[in-house]
């Protein structure tokens, strides 16, 4: 591994510093357990530091800016990034425990896209005339939120992160970004290349450290504009607890349990191929997971023999590896509680039908897990466990289908498989969920909008990998 990654800095104004407690913490290697890099640990004195550096940056060179100028920085970093794509993948493949060949397919990609979509936009926010009067020119100027505070999880922190960071600089926002205390390296390569892509100082902070400390710093602090969170219901909870403070706003994604619904008349092949790689794919560790599997009466045994048998063909290995599918949990928290899990759902008398074990005893690796005759009210068909563990429940007809499937309280995703074309725009309709992919599983795009039910739904089908229904809510900041 390069030399460079043993210790790694804050990045404050610019300049790459050191946490003035000067405390560090370390960064594992998921599958192997060893220490990649030492990082300094942020607290609340350098999270004031980066904050007034954010307000300099935004009152100063990138609110005089032009938005034309803006989208040119934001694409010459998109360019960085892809030059130093195979690097930046290797790290993010390693902090994270990723196969590799993921990472280059699907994170880098998706992350080079998302902050090449919304480079395009920073000369196309417009404000309105608005014809309020006949005696007065009324209109509307669209203004930066502020200071953004950007607090990423471990499960995508390159894709997430820039999620967070693309549409809140290409509104003339200033960022000041706390990676996962588990994944920090891609975001600190990336802070790196910003400054080199002529980003001026301040523009894009970041402050690697503990949620407790330097998260709850950002959510509490009385100059931060706005917060956008991605992690756990239970954080972004205290999140919004925190930021009515100074009544900062807030954006949260909070996870899912999303039923991944198939009827009797489904193309089988296709249905389970994508129920399988709903769930293995990142090891569960996704939002959207098709971690419940519901299946009709009449082709359940079918689906659960055939889910269970591609469970078994999956490569699970060293996610250095390029023919590696699934790689490790990224922590030895996350395996624990994944396996805790497994246990839960033995007593609560489903069956176990393939995986649900540590695999060796170096690294943070779980076989895949596929788990029958499971009730809809069972804890592993009603909690998220954000690991590589399906639950597959039976169901009679469409009304049942739909009951379970909107029996949990989360409401972010829903797959539905049938050849009946009213019943799945039926289903897509009634489903409660905010992206409902039809005959398909995991479709994203950063032109689609993405959220729990409350906001616009997305439909998306294989014959139009398109959202049908869009107007399209825009992660800005
Ligand atoms: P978490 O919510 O604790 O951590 C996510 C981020 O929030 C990290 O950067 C963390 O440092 C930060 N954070 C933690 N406490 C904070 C606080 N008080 N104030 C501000 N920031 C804080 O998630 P976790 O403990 O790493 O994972 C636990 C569970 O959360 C997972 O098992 C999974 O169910 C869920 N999760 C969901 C997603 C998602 O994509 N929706 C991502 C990660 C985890």
């Amino acid at each position: 591994m390069n030399a460079r990654l043993d210790h790694r800095n804050l990045l404050i104004d610019g300049r790459p510093v050191a946490a003035l407690s000067g405390r560090t913490f370390e960064t594992l290697d998921p599958a192997t357990e060893d220490v990649i890099a030492v990082v300094a640990e942020a607290d609340q004195h350098d999270v004031d530091l980066a904050v007034a550096a954010a307000r300099r940056a935004l009152e100063g060179p990138w609110g005089r800016m032009r938005a034309a100028d803006r989208g040119r920085i934001l694409n010459k970093l998109a360019d960085l990034i892809e030059q130093h794509g195979e690097e930046i993948a290797a790290l993010e493949s390693r902090d994270a425990g990723k196969p590799i060949s993921a990472v280059l397919r699907q994170d880098l990609p998706a992350a080079l896209d998302t902050l090449r979509y919304y480079a395009g936009f920073t000369d196309k926010i417009n404000g309105q005339v608005i014809p309020a009067r006949p005696d007065a020119l009324t209109y509307t100027v669209r203004e930066p939120v502020g200071v953004v505070a950007a607090i990423v999880p471990w499960n995508f922190p390159l894709m997430i992160g820039m999620w967070k960071i693309a549409p809140a600089l290409a509104c003339g926002c200033t960022v000041v970004l706390k990676p996962a205390e588990i994944t920090p390296l891609s975001a600190l390569r990336i802070g790196e290349l910003s400054l080199e892509a002529g980003l001026p100082p301040g523009v894009f902070n970041i402050v690697p450290g503990f949620g407790r400390s330097a998260g709850q710093a950002l959510v509490d602090h009385p100059d931060v504009d706005k917060v956008t969170f991605t992690g756990s219901p239970a954080v972004g909870r205290q999140i919004l607890a925190g930021a009515a403070g100074n009544l900062k706003r807030v954006t949260l994604e909070l996870g899912g349990k999303s039923a991944n619904v198939i009827f009797a008349d489904a193309d089988l092949d296709a249905a389970v191929k994508a129920a399988a790689s709903g769930i293995f794919f990142n090891t569960g560790q996704v939002c959207s997971a098709g971690s419940r599997v519901l299946v009709q009466d009449a082709v359940y045994d079918e689906v659960v023999e055939r889910l269970a048998a591609r469970a078994r063909g999956v490569r699970v290995g060293a996610p250095n590896d390029r023919a590696t599918a699934m790689g490790p949990i990224v922590s030895q928290a996350q395996m624990q509680r994944v396996l805790d899990y497994v246990d839960i759902g033995v007593r609560e008398g489903a069956t176990l039908v393939t995986g649900g074990a540590r695999v060796g005893n170096r690294g943070y690796f779980v076989s895949p897990t596929v788990f029958a005759d499971v009730g809809h009210d069972m804890r592993i068909s009603q909690e998220e466990i954000f690991g590589p563990v399906v639950s597959v429940v039976r169901f009679s007809d469409e009304a049942d289908a739909l009951r379970k499937a909107n029996g949990t309280r989360y409401s972010l995703a829903a797959g539905v498989w049938s050849r009946d074309i009213g019943r799945v725009h039926r289903f897509a309709k009634a489903v409660k969920a905010g992206t409902v992919w039809i005959n398909t599983y995991g479709y994203t795009d950063v032109r689609l909008p993405w959220g729990a039910r409350a906001t616009p739904a997305s439909v998306a089908s294989t014959a139009t990998p398109r959202s049908r229904t869009s107007p399209s809510r825009k992660r800005c900041g």
